[in-house]
Formats: structure tokens, sequence, C-alpha cells
């Protein structure tokens, strides 16, 4: 056996082989193109099965033979046609032409008998300019494709063209009277190249599959890993929506979500919010209900019920497919295009796989959720174990001083009904029992502050303003301040009440923690586009690898204990959760020579004073948690 001989060989196996296997696929998918893709290689399998069986047995007069192969090959160019139109669609009017063409050059291989050679010309002439066609509209179609199908149809176009070619090099080997040979040897290896290309296109082996999808796999999962993260969920579905149907190639993709307790499934709407339906509706909905993929070549036509939805959507074929967690049923993933699949068992494929990462990512964002709410919890949790603490301690001290003091005095009128008022014990139970509501008040204002938007009520202020009336309301000897303010007004939008209980605190601290009556000093300025609040003070100062924490809730550095022991460390926490509600930033240094400066910069506003900004809610203030306090 020559070298051709085996080619030639190879190729004719290769051939009926390829027809076995898309014979099979066309039963099982039942589709227009699987039928004629089926036609198209069962000519060409025809074709070799009778040139063998001739070649054996040598049976039937040779002219019927003769005719017989031309009448099947000739189907092969009409049965490409059908295809392309499967694939990319075509005018009514070319598949017809193509019809009537098939017919009228099977009907000359019949008649013409005696001229074989001009038929052969015609045959040479229709493989050309049809095969052509199909070739080229194979290649365009590739192109409005992705994926793995875009390669499948390359490999079809390459097999197309492969295959023309080496068709009309044998028929032109046939007729030409001398050096032939060559032509035919050229066919010969052309026809096994087309069978390879069409064996990738129509039946690629299953590693060459997987080579060819695991770029459009990456691609989903490199789009959407980062949506564990994302807490909107609306924006989770759209963007792997947008994702799936990249990997696709498709117009659109949808994600229908059960919420567990509802027979609904919830779908992200373009136009913002959701959209609920019954769990059985559309397409996506019986891919739920039934747990398997569901496949509409003709949605309007499969699902009538919403035939106007998907024609407003172009969803002429929709794919749909579960998505599962082990037993958790999690929702629906579909698919839609304009036309039907090319290549419906990778698509198919593909929709389960893209379901079930979806499924994986959908279960990941939860877990995270989960772990974020009980993080949440055991910090309510360890807030609360901080606050009950933190308030037993200090409401104890002048808890028991009133109670002592209330004792004493309760005993003293037993034992002299007309003694006379202990004028000292009464006013410290006052000024416990002012502390006690004091602390309290600070309690309250830290937890109420815990939630973002309590600060409300802002107007645009000068801070001038804020400092003067600080000052003015420290007026006893030895406690009053020293203020430095420019000329111009410095403007910030604000809460007024707020953002003087953030002076007050800060002045507070600065002579609570410098012993001696050394006052402390405000300034106000102006730097860049923020206005500079500064309390300076030359008190004890904080240790350096406390700065930053001090801020945190409760806590007191360590050189404050030994100063004082009035405070529970929430001042500067609420300071810092005012001032960041403000938009704004608060820090501590060192002040030179000994003592701290705490700066609060906000954002400045250039404007005059506007009118004030409509307050949505009442604001709350430190004046009414006193109350409150006072109250309880
Ligand atoms: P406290 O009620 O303890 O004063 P704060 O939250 O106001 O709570 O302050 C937290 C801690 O920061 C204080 O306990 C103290 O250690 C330190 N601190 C605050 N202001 C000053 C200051 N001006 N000088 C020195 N230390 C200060």
């Amino acid at each position: 056996m020559t070298a051709l001989e085996l080619i030639s060989l190879v190729t004719q196996v290769l051939f009926v082989g390829l027809f076995v296997v898309v014979l099979w696929h066309a039963l099982r998918s039942k589709t227009g193109a699987g039928f004629d893709t089926a036609l198209l290689f069962g000519s060409v399998a025809a074709v070799v099965v009778l040139s063998k069986l001739v070649e054996l047995f040598g049976a039937g007069p040779q002219a019927t033979v003769t005719t017989l192969l031309l009448v099947l090959l000739s189907l092969a160019p009409y049965a490409m046609l059908r295809l392309v139109d499967d694939f990319s669609g075509t005018p009514r009017w070319v598949q017809v032409g193509g019809a009537a063409a098939y017919l009228a050059i099977a009907a000359a291989a019949v008649t013409l008998t005696s001229q074989i050679q001009l038929v052969e010309v015609i045959l040479i002439a229709w493989f050309l300019a049809v095969g052509g066609y199909a070739a080229f509209a194979f290649a365009r179609a590739s192109g409005r494709t992705r994926g793995i199908t875009r390669r499948r149809m390359r490999a079809v176009a390459a097999g197309a063209v492969l295959f023309i070619g080496a068709v009309v090099f044998l028929l032109v080997g046939e007729l030409l009277p001398t050096g032939g040979d060559v032509l035919r040897a050229v066919g010969q290896i052309g026809a096994l190249a087309a069978v390879v290309a069409f064996f990738l296109g129509f039946a690629p082996p299953a590693w060459i599959r997987r080579a060819w999808r695991e770029p459009d796999l990456r691609q989903f999962l490199e789009r959407s890993i980062h949506l564990v993260g994302v807490s909107d969920e609306r924006r989770v579905m759209t963007e792997l929506q947008q994702s799936a149907a990249a990997a696709f190639g498709a117009n659109g993709a949808s994600i229908g979500i059960s919420d567990g307790v509802r027979p609904i499934l919830r779908y992200a709407s373009a136009a913002g919010g959701w959209l609920e339906f019954p769990e059985d509706e559309f397409i996506a909905g019986w891919a739920f209900r039934d747990q398997r993929r569901v496949v509409a070549f003709d949605a309007a036509e499969t699902d009538p019920a919403h035939a106007e939805t998907y024609e407003r959507t172009g969803a002429r074929t929709v794919i749909a497919a579960p998505i599962t967690a082990e037993e958790r049923r999690i929702g629906a993933l579909s698919v839609y295009a304009d036309r039907a699949p090319i290549f419906i068992e990778d698509d198919l494929w593909l929709i389960e796989l893209l379901a079930d990462h979806t499924a994986v990512l959908l279960e990941a964002r939860d877990l995270a959720r989960q772990a974020t709410e009980l993080q949440a919890r055991e910090d309510a949790a360890r807030l609360k174990e901080e606050f009950l603490s933190a308030a037993a301690h200090d409401l104890r001290t002048p808890l028991t001083v009133v109670l002592g003091q209330a004792e004493l005095l309760e005993r003293r009128l037993t034992r002299d009904p007309h003694a006379q008022v202990d004028r000292a014990g009464v006013s410290r139970m006052t000024s416990e029992a002012r502390r006690l509501r004091d602390l309290i008040s600070e309690l309250l204002d830290a937890q109420r502050l815990e939630q973002p938007g309590t600060v409300m009520d802002r107007v645009t202020l000068d801070l001038r303003e804020i400092v003067e009336a600080a000052r003015s309301r420290r007026l006893e000897p030895g406690t009053g301040l020293e203020v430095s303010v420019p000329s111009d007004p410095i403007l910030t939008s604000a809460d007024r009440a707020r953002l003087e209980q953030v002076v007050d605190n800060l002045v507070e601290n600065a002579v609570k923690y410098t012993p001696g009556q050394v006052l402390p000093k405000v300034e106000v300025a102006r730097e860049g586009a923020e206005a500079l609040l500064t309390v300076i003070d030359h008190g004890v100062g904080i240790p350096k690898d406390e700065r930053d924490r001090i801020f945190e809730r409760f806590y007191r550095a360590s050189n404050a204990q030994g100063i004082t022991d009035t405070g529970m460390g929430l001042g500067l926490y609420i300071c810092r959760r005012i001032v960041e509600e403000h938009g704004g930033r608060i820090w501590v240094e060192a002040t030179p020579g000994g003592g701290s400066t705490f700066r609060v910069a906000l954002p400045i506003v250039d404007d005059a004073p506007e009118p004030d900004l409509v307050a949505t809610e009442p604001s709350w203030s430190a004046a009414t948690s006193v109350e409150a306090a006072a109250d309880a």
C-alpha cells in the first residue's frame, strides 16, 4: 500500500466515523443543525462506502454507479448551505435556489450519463460556488460567536475550505488527460486535512473541548470572584448575569433567586430594584422547579404565557439550569440568544458549569455574610459586656457616696428629728448625683453614636463663634480659656450642639489632665481646604504608643489613673465619632515642652452662610441625652 493509498483509506474511515458520530448527536439533540450535519457527512460517507463496495466487488454497471456517486457528492454543498442557514441564517431565496440547483445537478447527472465530463465540470462549479460561499459564511459566523463555539466554527470553516479544495482537485485530476496524479495526490491530502478539521469542529475530542472551554470559565471566575465580598446583592446578580452572558456570547442572562420561604424567584431588574415571579414561571422557573436543565429553541412557542417578554428581550433560544448547592435550591440561571445555539451540547455543559460556579459563589457570599453577622453579634455582646463593666465600676463610686450621705442624714434625723441640715453633706450628694447623671449621659451618648448618621442638624457656622461660646461658658476662675482666632470667619457645615460638645470635651480634658492652674489654649485656623481647631495643654501628656488608642471606647491612657478617677474613657470616643460624622479627622500630638495638642480638622465651606440645611429627622443632642438620663 502506498502512502497515498494509506492517506485515502484513513480519510475514508474518518469520514464514515464522523458520520456515525454526528448522526448519533443528531438523533440525541434532534436539532436542524444536527440533521443537516448528518446529511453533509452522510452524503460523503455514502460516496466513500459506495466506491469501496464497487472497488471490492466491482458490482453494478459503471455508468449507474458513477451517476449515483455524483448525485451523492453534489448533495454535500447543498447540505453545507443548509448548515449555513442553521448557524447564521440566510435569505430564503438562497435556500430555495440552492435546493433547485441541487435538483438540477442531480437531474443532469442522471440524464447526461454519456457526457460524464460535462457533469463533472458542472459539479466543480457547484462546489466552488456553493461550497465557497458556505466556507465564507462559516468563517463570518464564527466571528459573531465566542469561546469554544468560535473555535469550533473556525474549524468547520477550515474544514469546508479544505473539503471544497480537495473535491475540486480530485475532480480536476480525473478530468485532466495527463498530470492528474499530482492534483489527485494534493486532493487526497486536502481531504484528510478536511476531515480532521471537521472532526475538530463537529465532534472535538474531550481533551480539546476542555482546553477550548477553559478560557471562558476562567474569564467567568475572574469576573465574578470578587463578588463574594460585595454586599449589594443586586449588583452581584447583575454582574453575574453579565459574566454569564459574556461567557456564552449570548444576548443576555438572568438569575432568579429563591428566598427560601415564599414560592417565588427574584430577578434583579435592569431598571433597578427586583422583580418577583412565581417560582415555576418562565423557562428558568421550570429549570428551578424540576431541578434540571431546560432548552427552548423557540422560547415564545415553548412558553406562550410569556411570549411577549421573550420577544421583547430578543430571547429566541433560552437555556436554563438550576443553581443548587448540595440540597439547597438557590435559584436558576438562564441564558438567552436571538438564534439557536450552534453546538448545543457545549452550551448545555457550560450552563450547568456556570450554574454550579454561581452556586459556589453565592454560598461563599452567604458564609461570608453569616461570618460578618456572627462577628457583629460577638462585637455587640463584647460591647455590652464592656459597657456593663465600665458602667458598673464607674457608676458605683458616686452612687456609694450619694447613698452613704443619704444614710448618714437618715440616721441623724432618726436620732434627732430637729437636727440642723448638713449642708456640706447635701451639696456633696448633689454634686455626686450630677456626676452620676453625666456618666449615664456619656454612656448613652456613646451608644447612640455607634450608629452612623447621628449628626443631622447641620448648618453653616463660624468655628470662631463656637470657640468664643466655649470660652464664655468657662468663666469660673481658674477654668478659663486662652483663645486665638483669625480675623476672617472659618466656616464649616456642622451640627452646632455636637461641635460644642467636642470643644467642651477637649477643653475639659485639657484642664482635667493638667495639674495646677495652667490654662489650656484653643486656636482656630484655616489650613488649605480644612478648618483646624487646636486645643493645647501643658499637662501630663499621653504616652506615644497610646495616642491612637485613647480615641477607642473605654480606653484610658496608662498615666491617667493616678491623676483622676473621674472618667470612663468615652469622651474622646464620642468626639471622634462626631468629627467623623462631619467628614473630619481628630488626632493628638505631643506639645513641645510637655502636654498634649489635640487637633480637629473639618471640611471648610467657602460660601457665605447658606440657609440651614433641612434636617430630615429631629437631631439628637447632648442636651437631650442629659434630659433623657435625668428622666430615667
Ligand atoms: P476620660 O473620661 O478618661 O477622660 P476620654 O475619652 O476623654 O476619657 O480620654 C481618654 C483618655 O485619654 C483619658 O483617660 C486620658 O488617659 C487621655 N487623655 C485625654 N485627654 C488628655 C489630655 N488633655 N492630656 C492627657 N491625657 C489625656
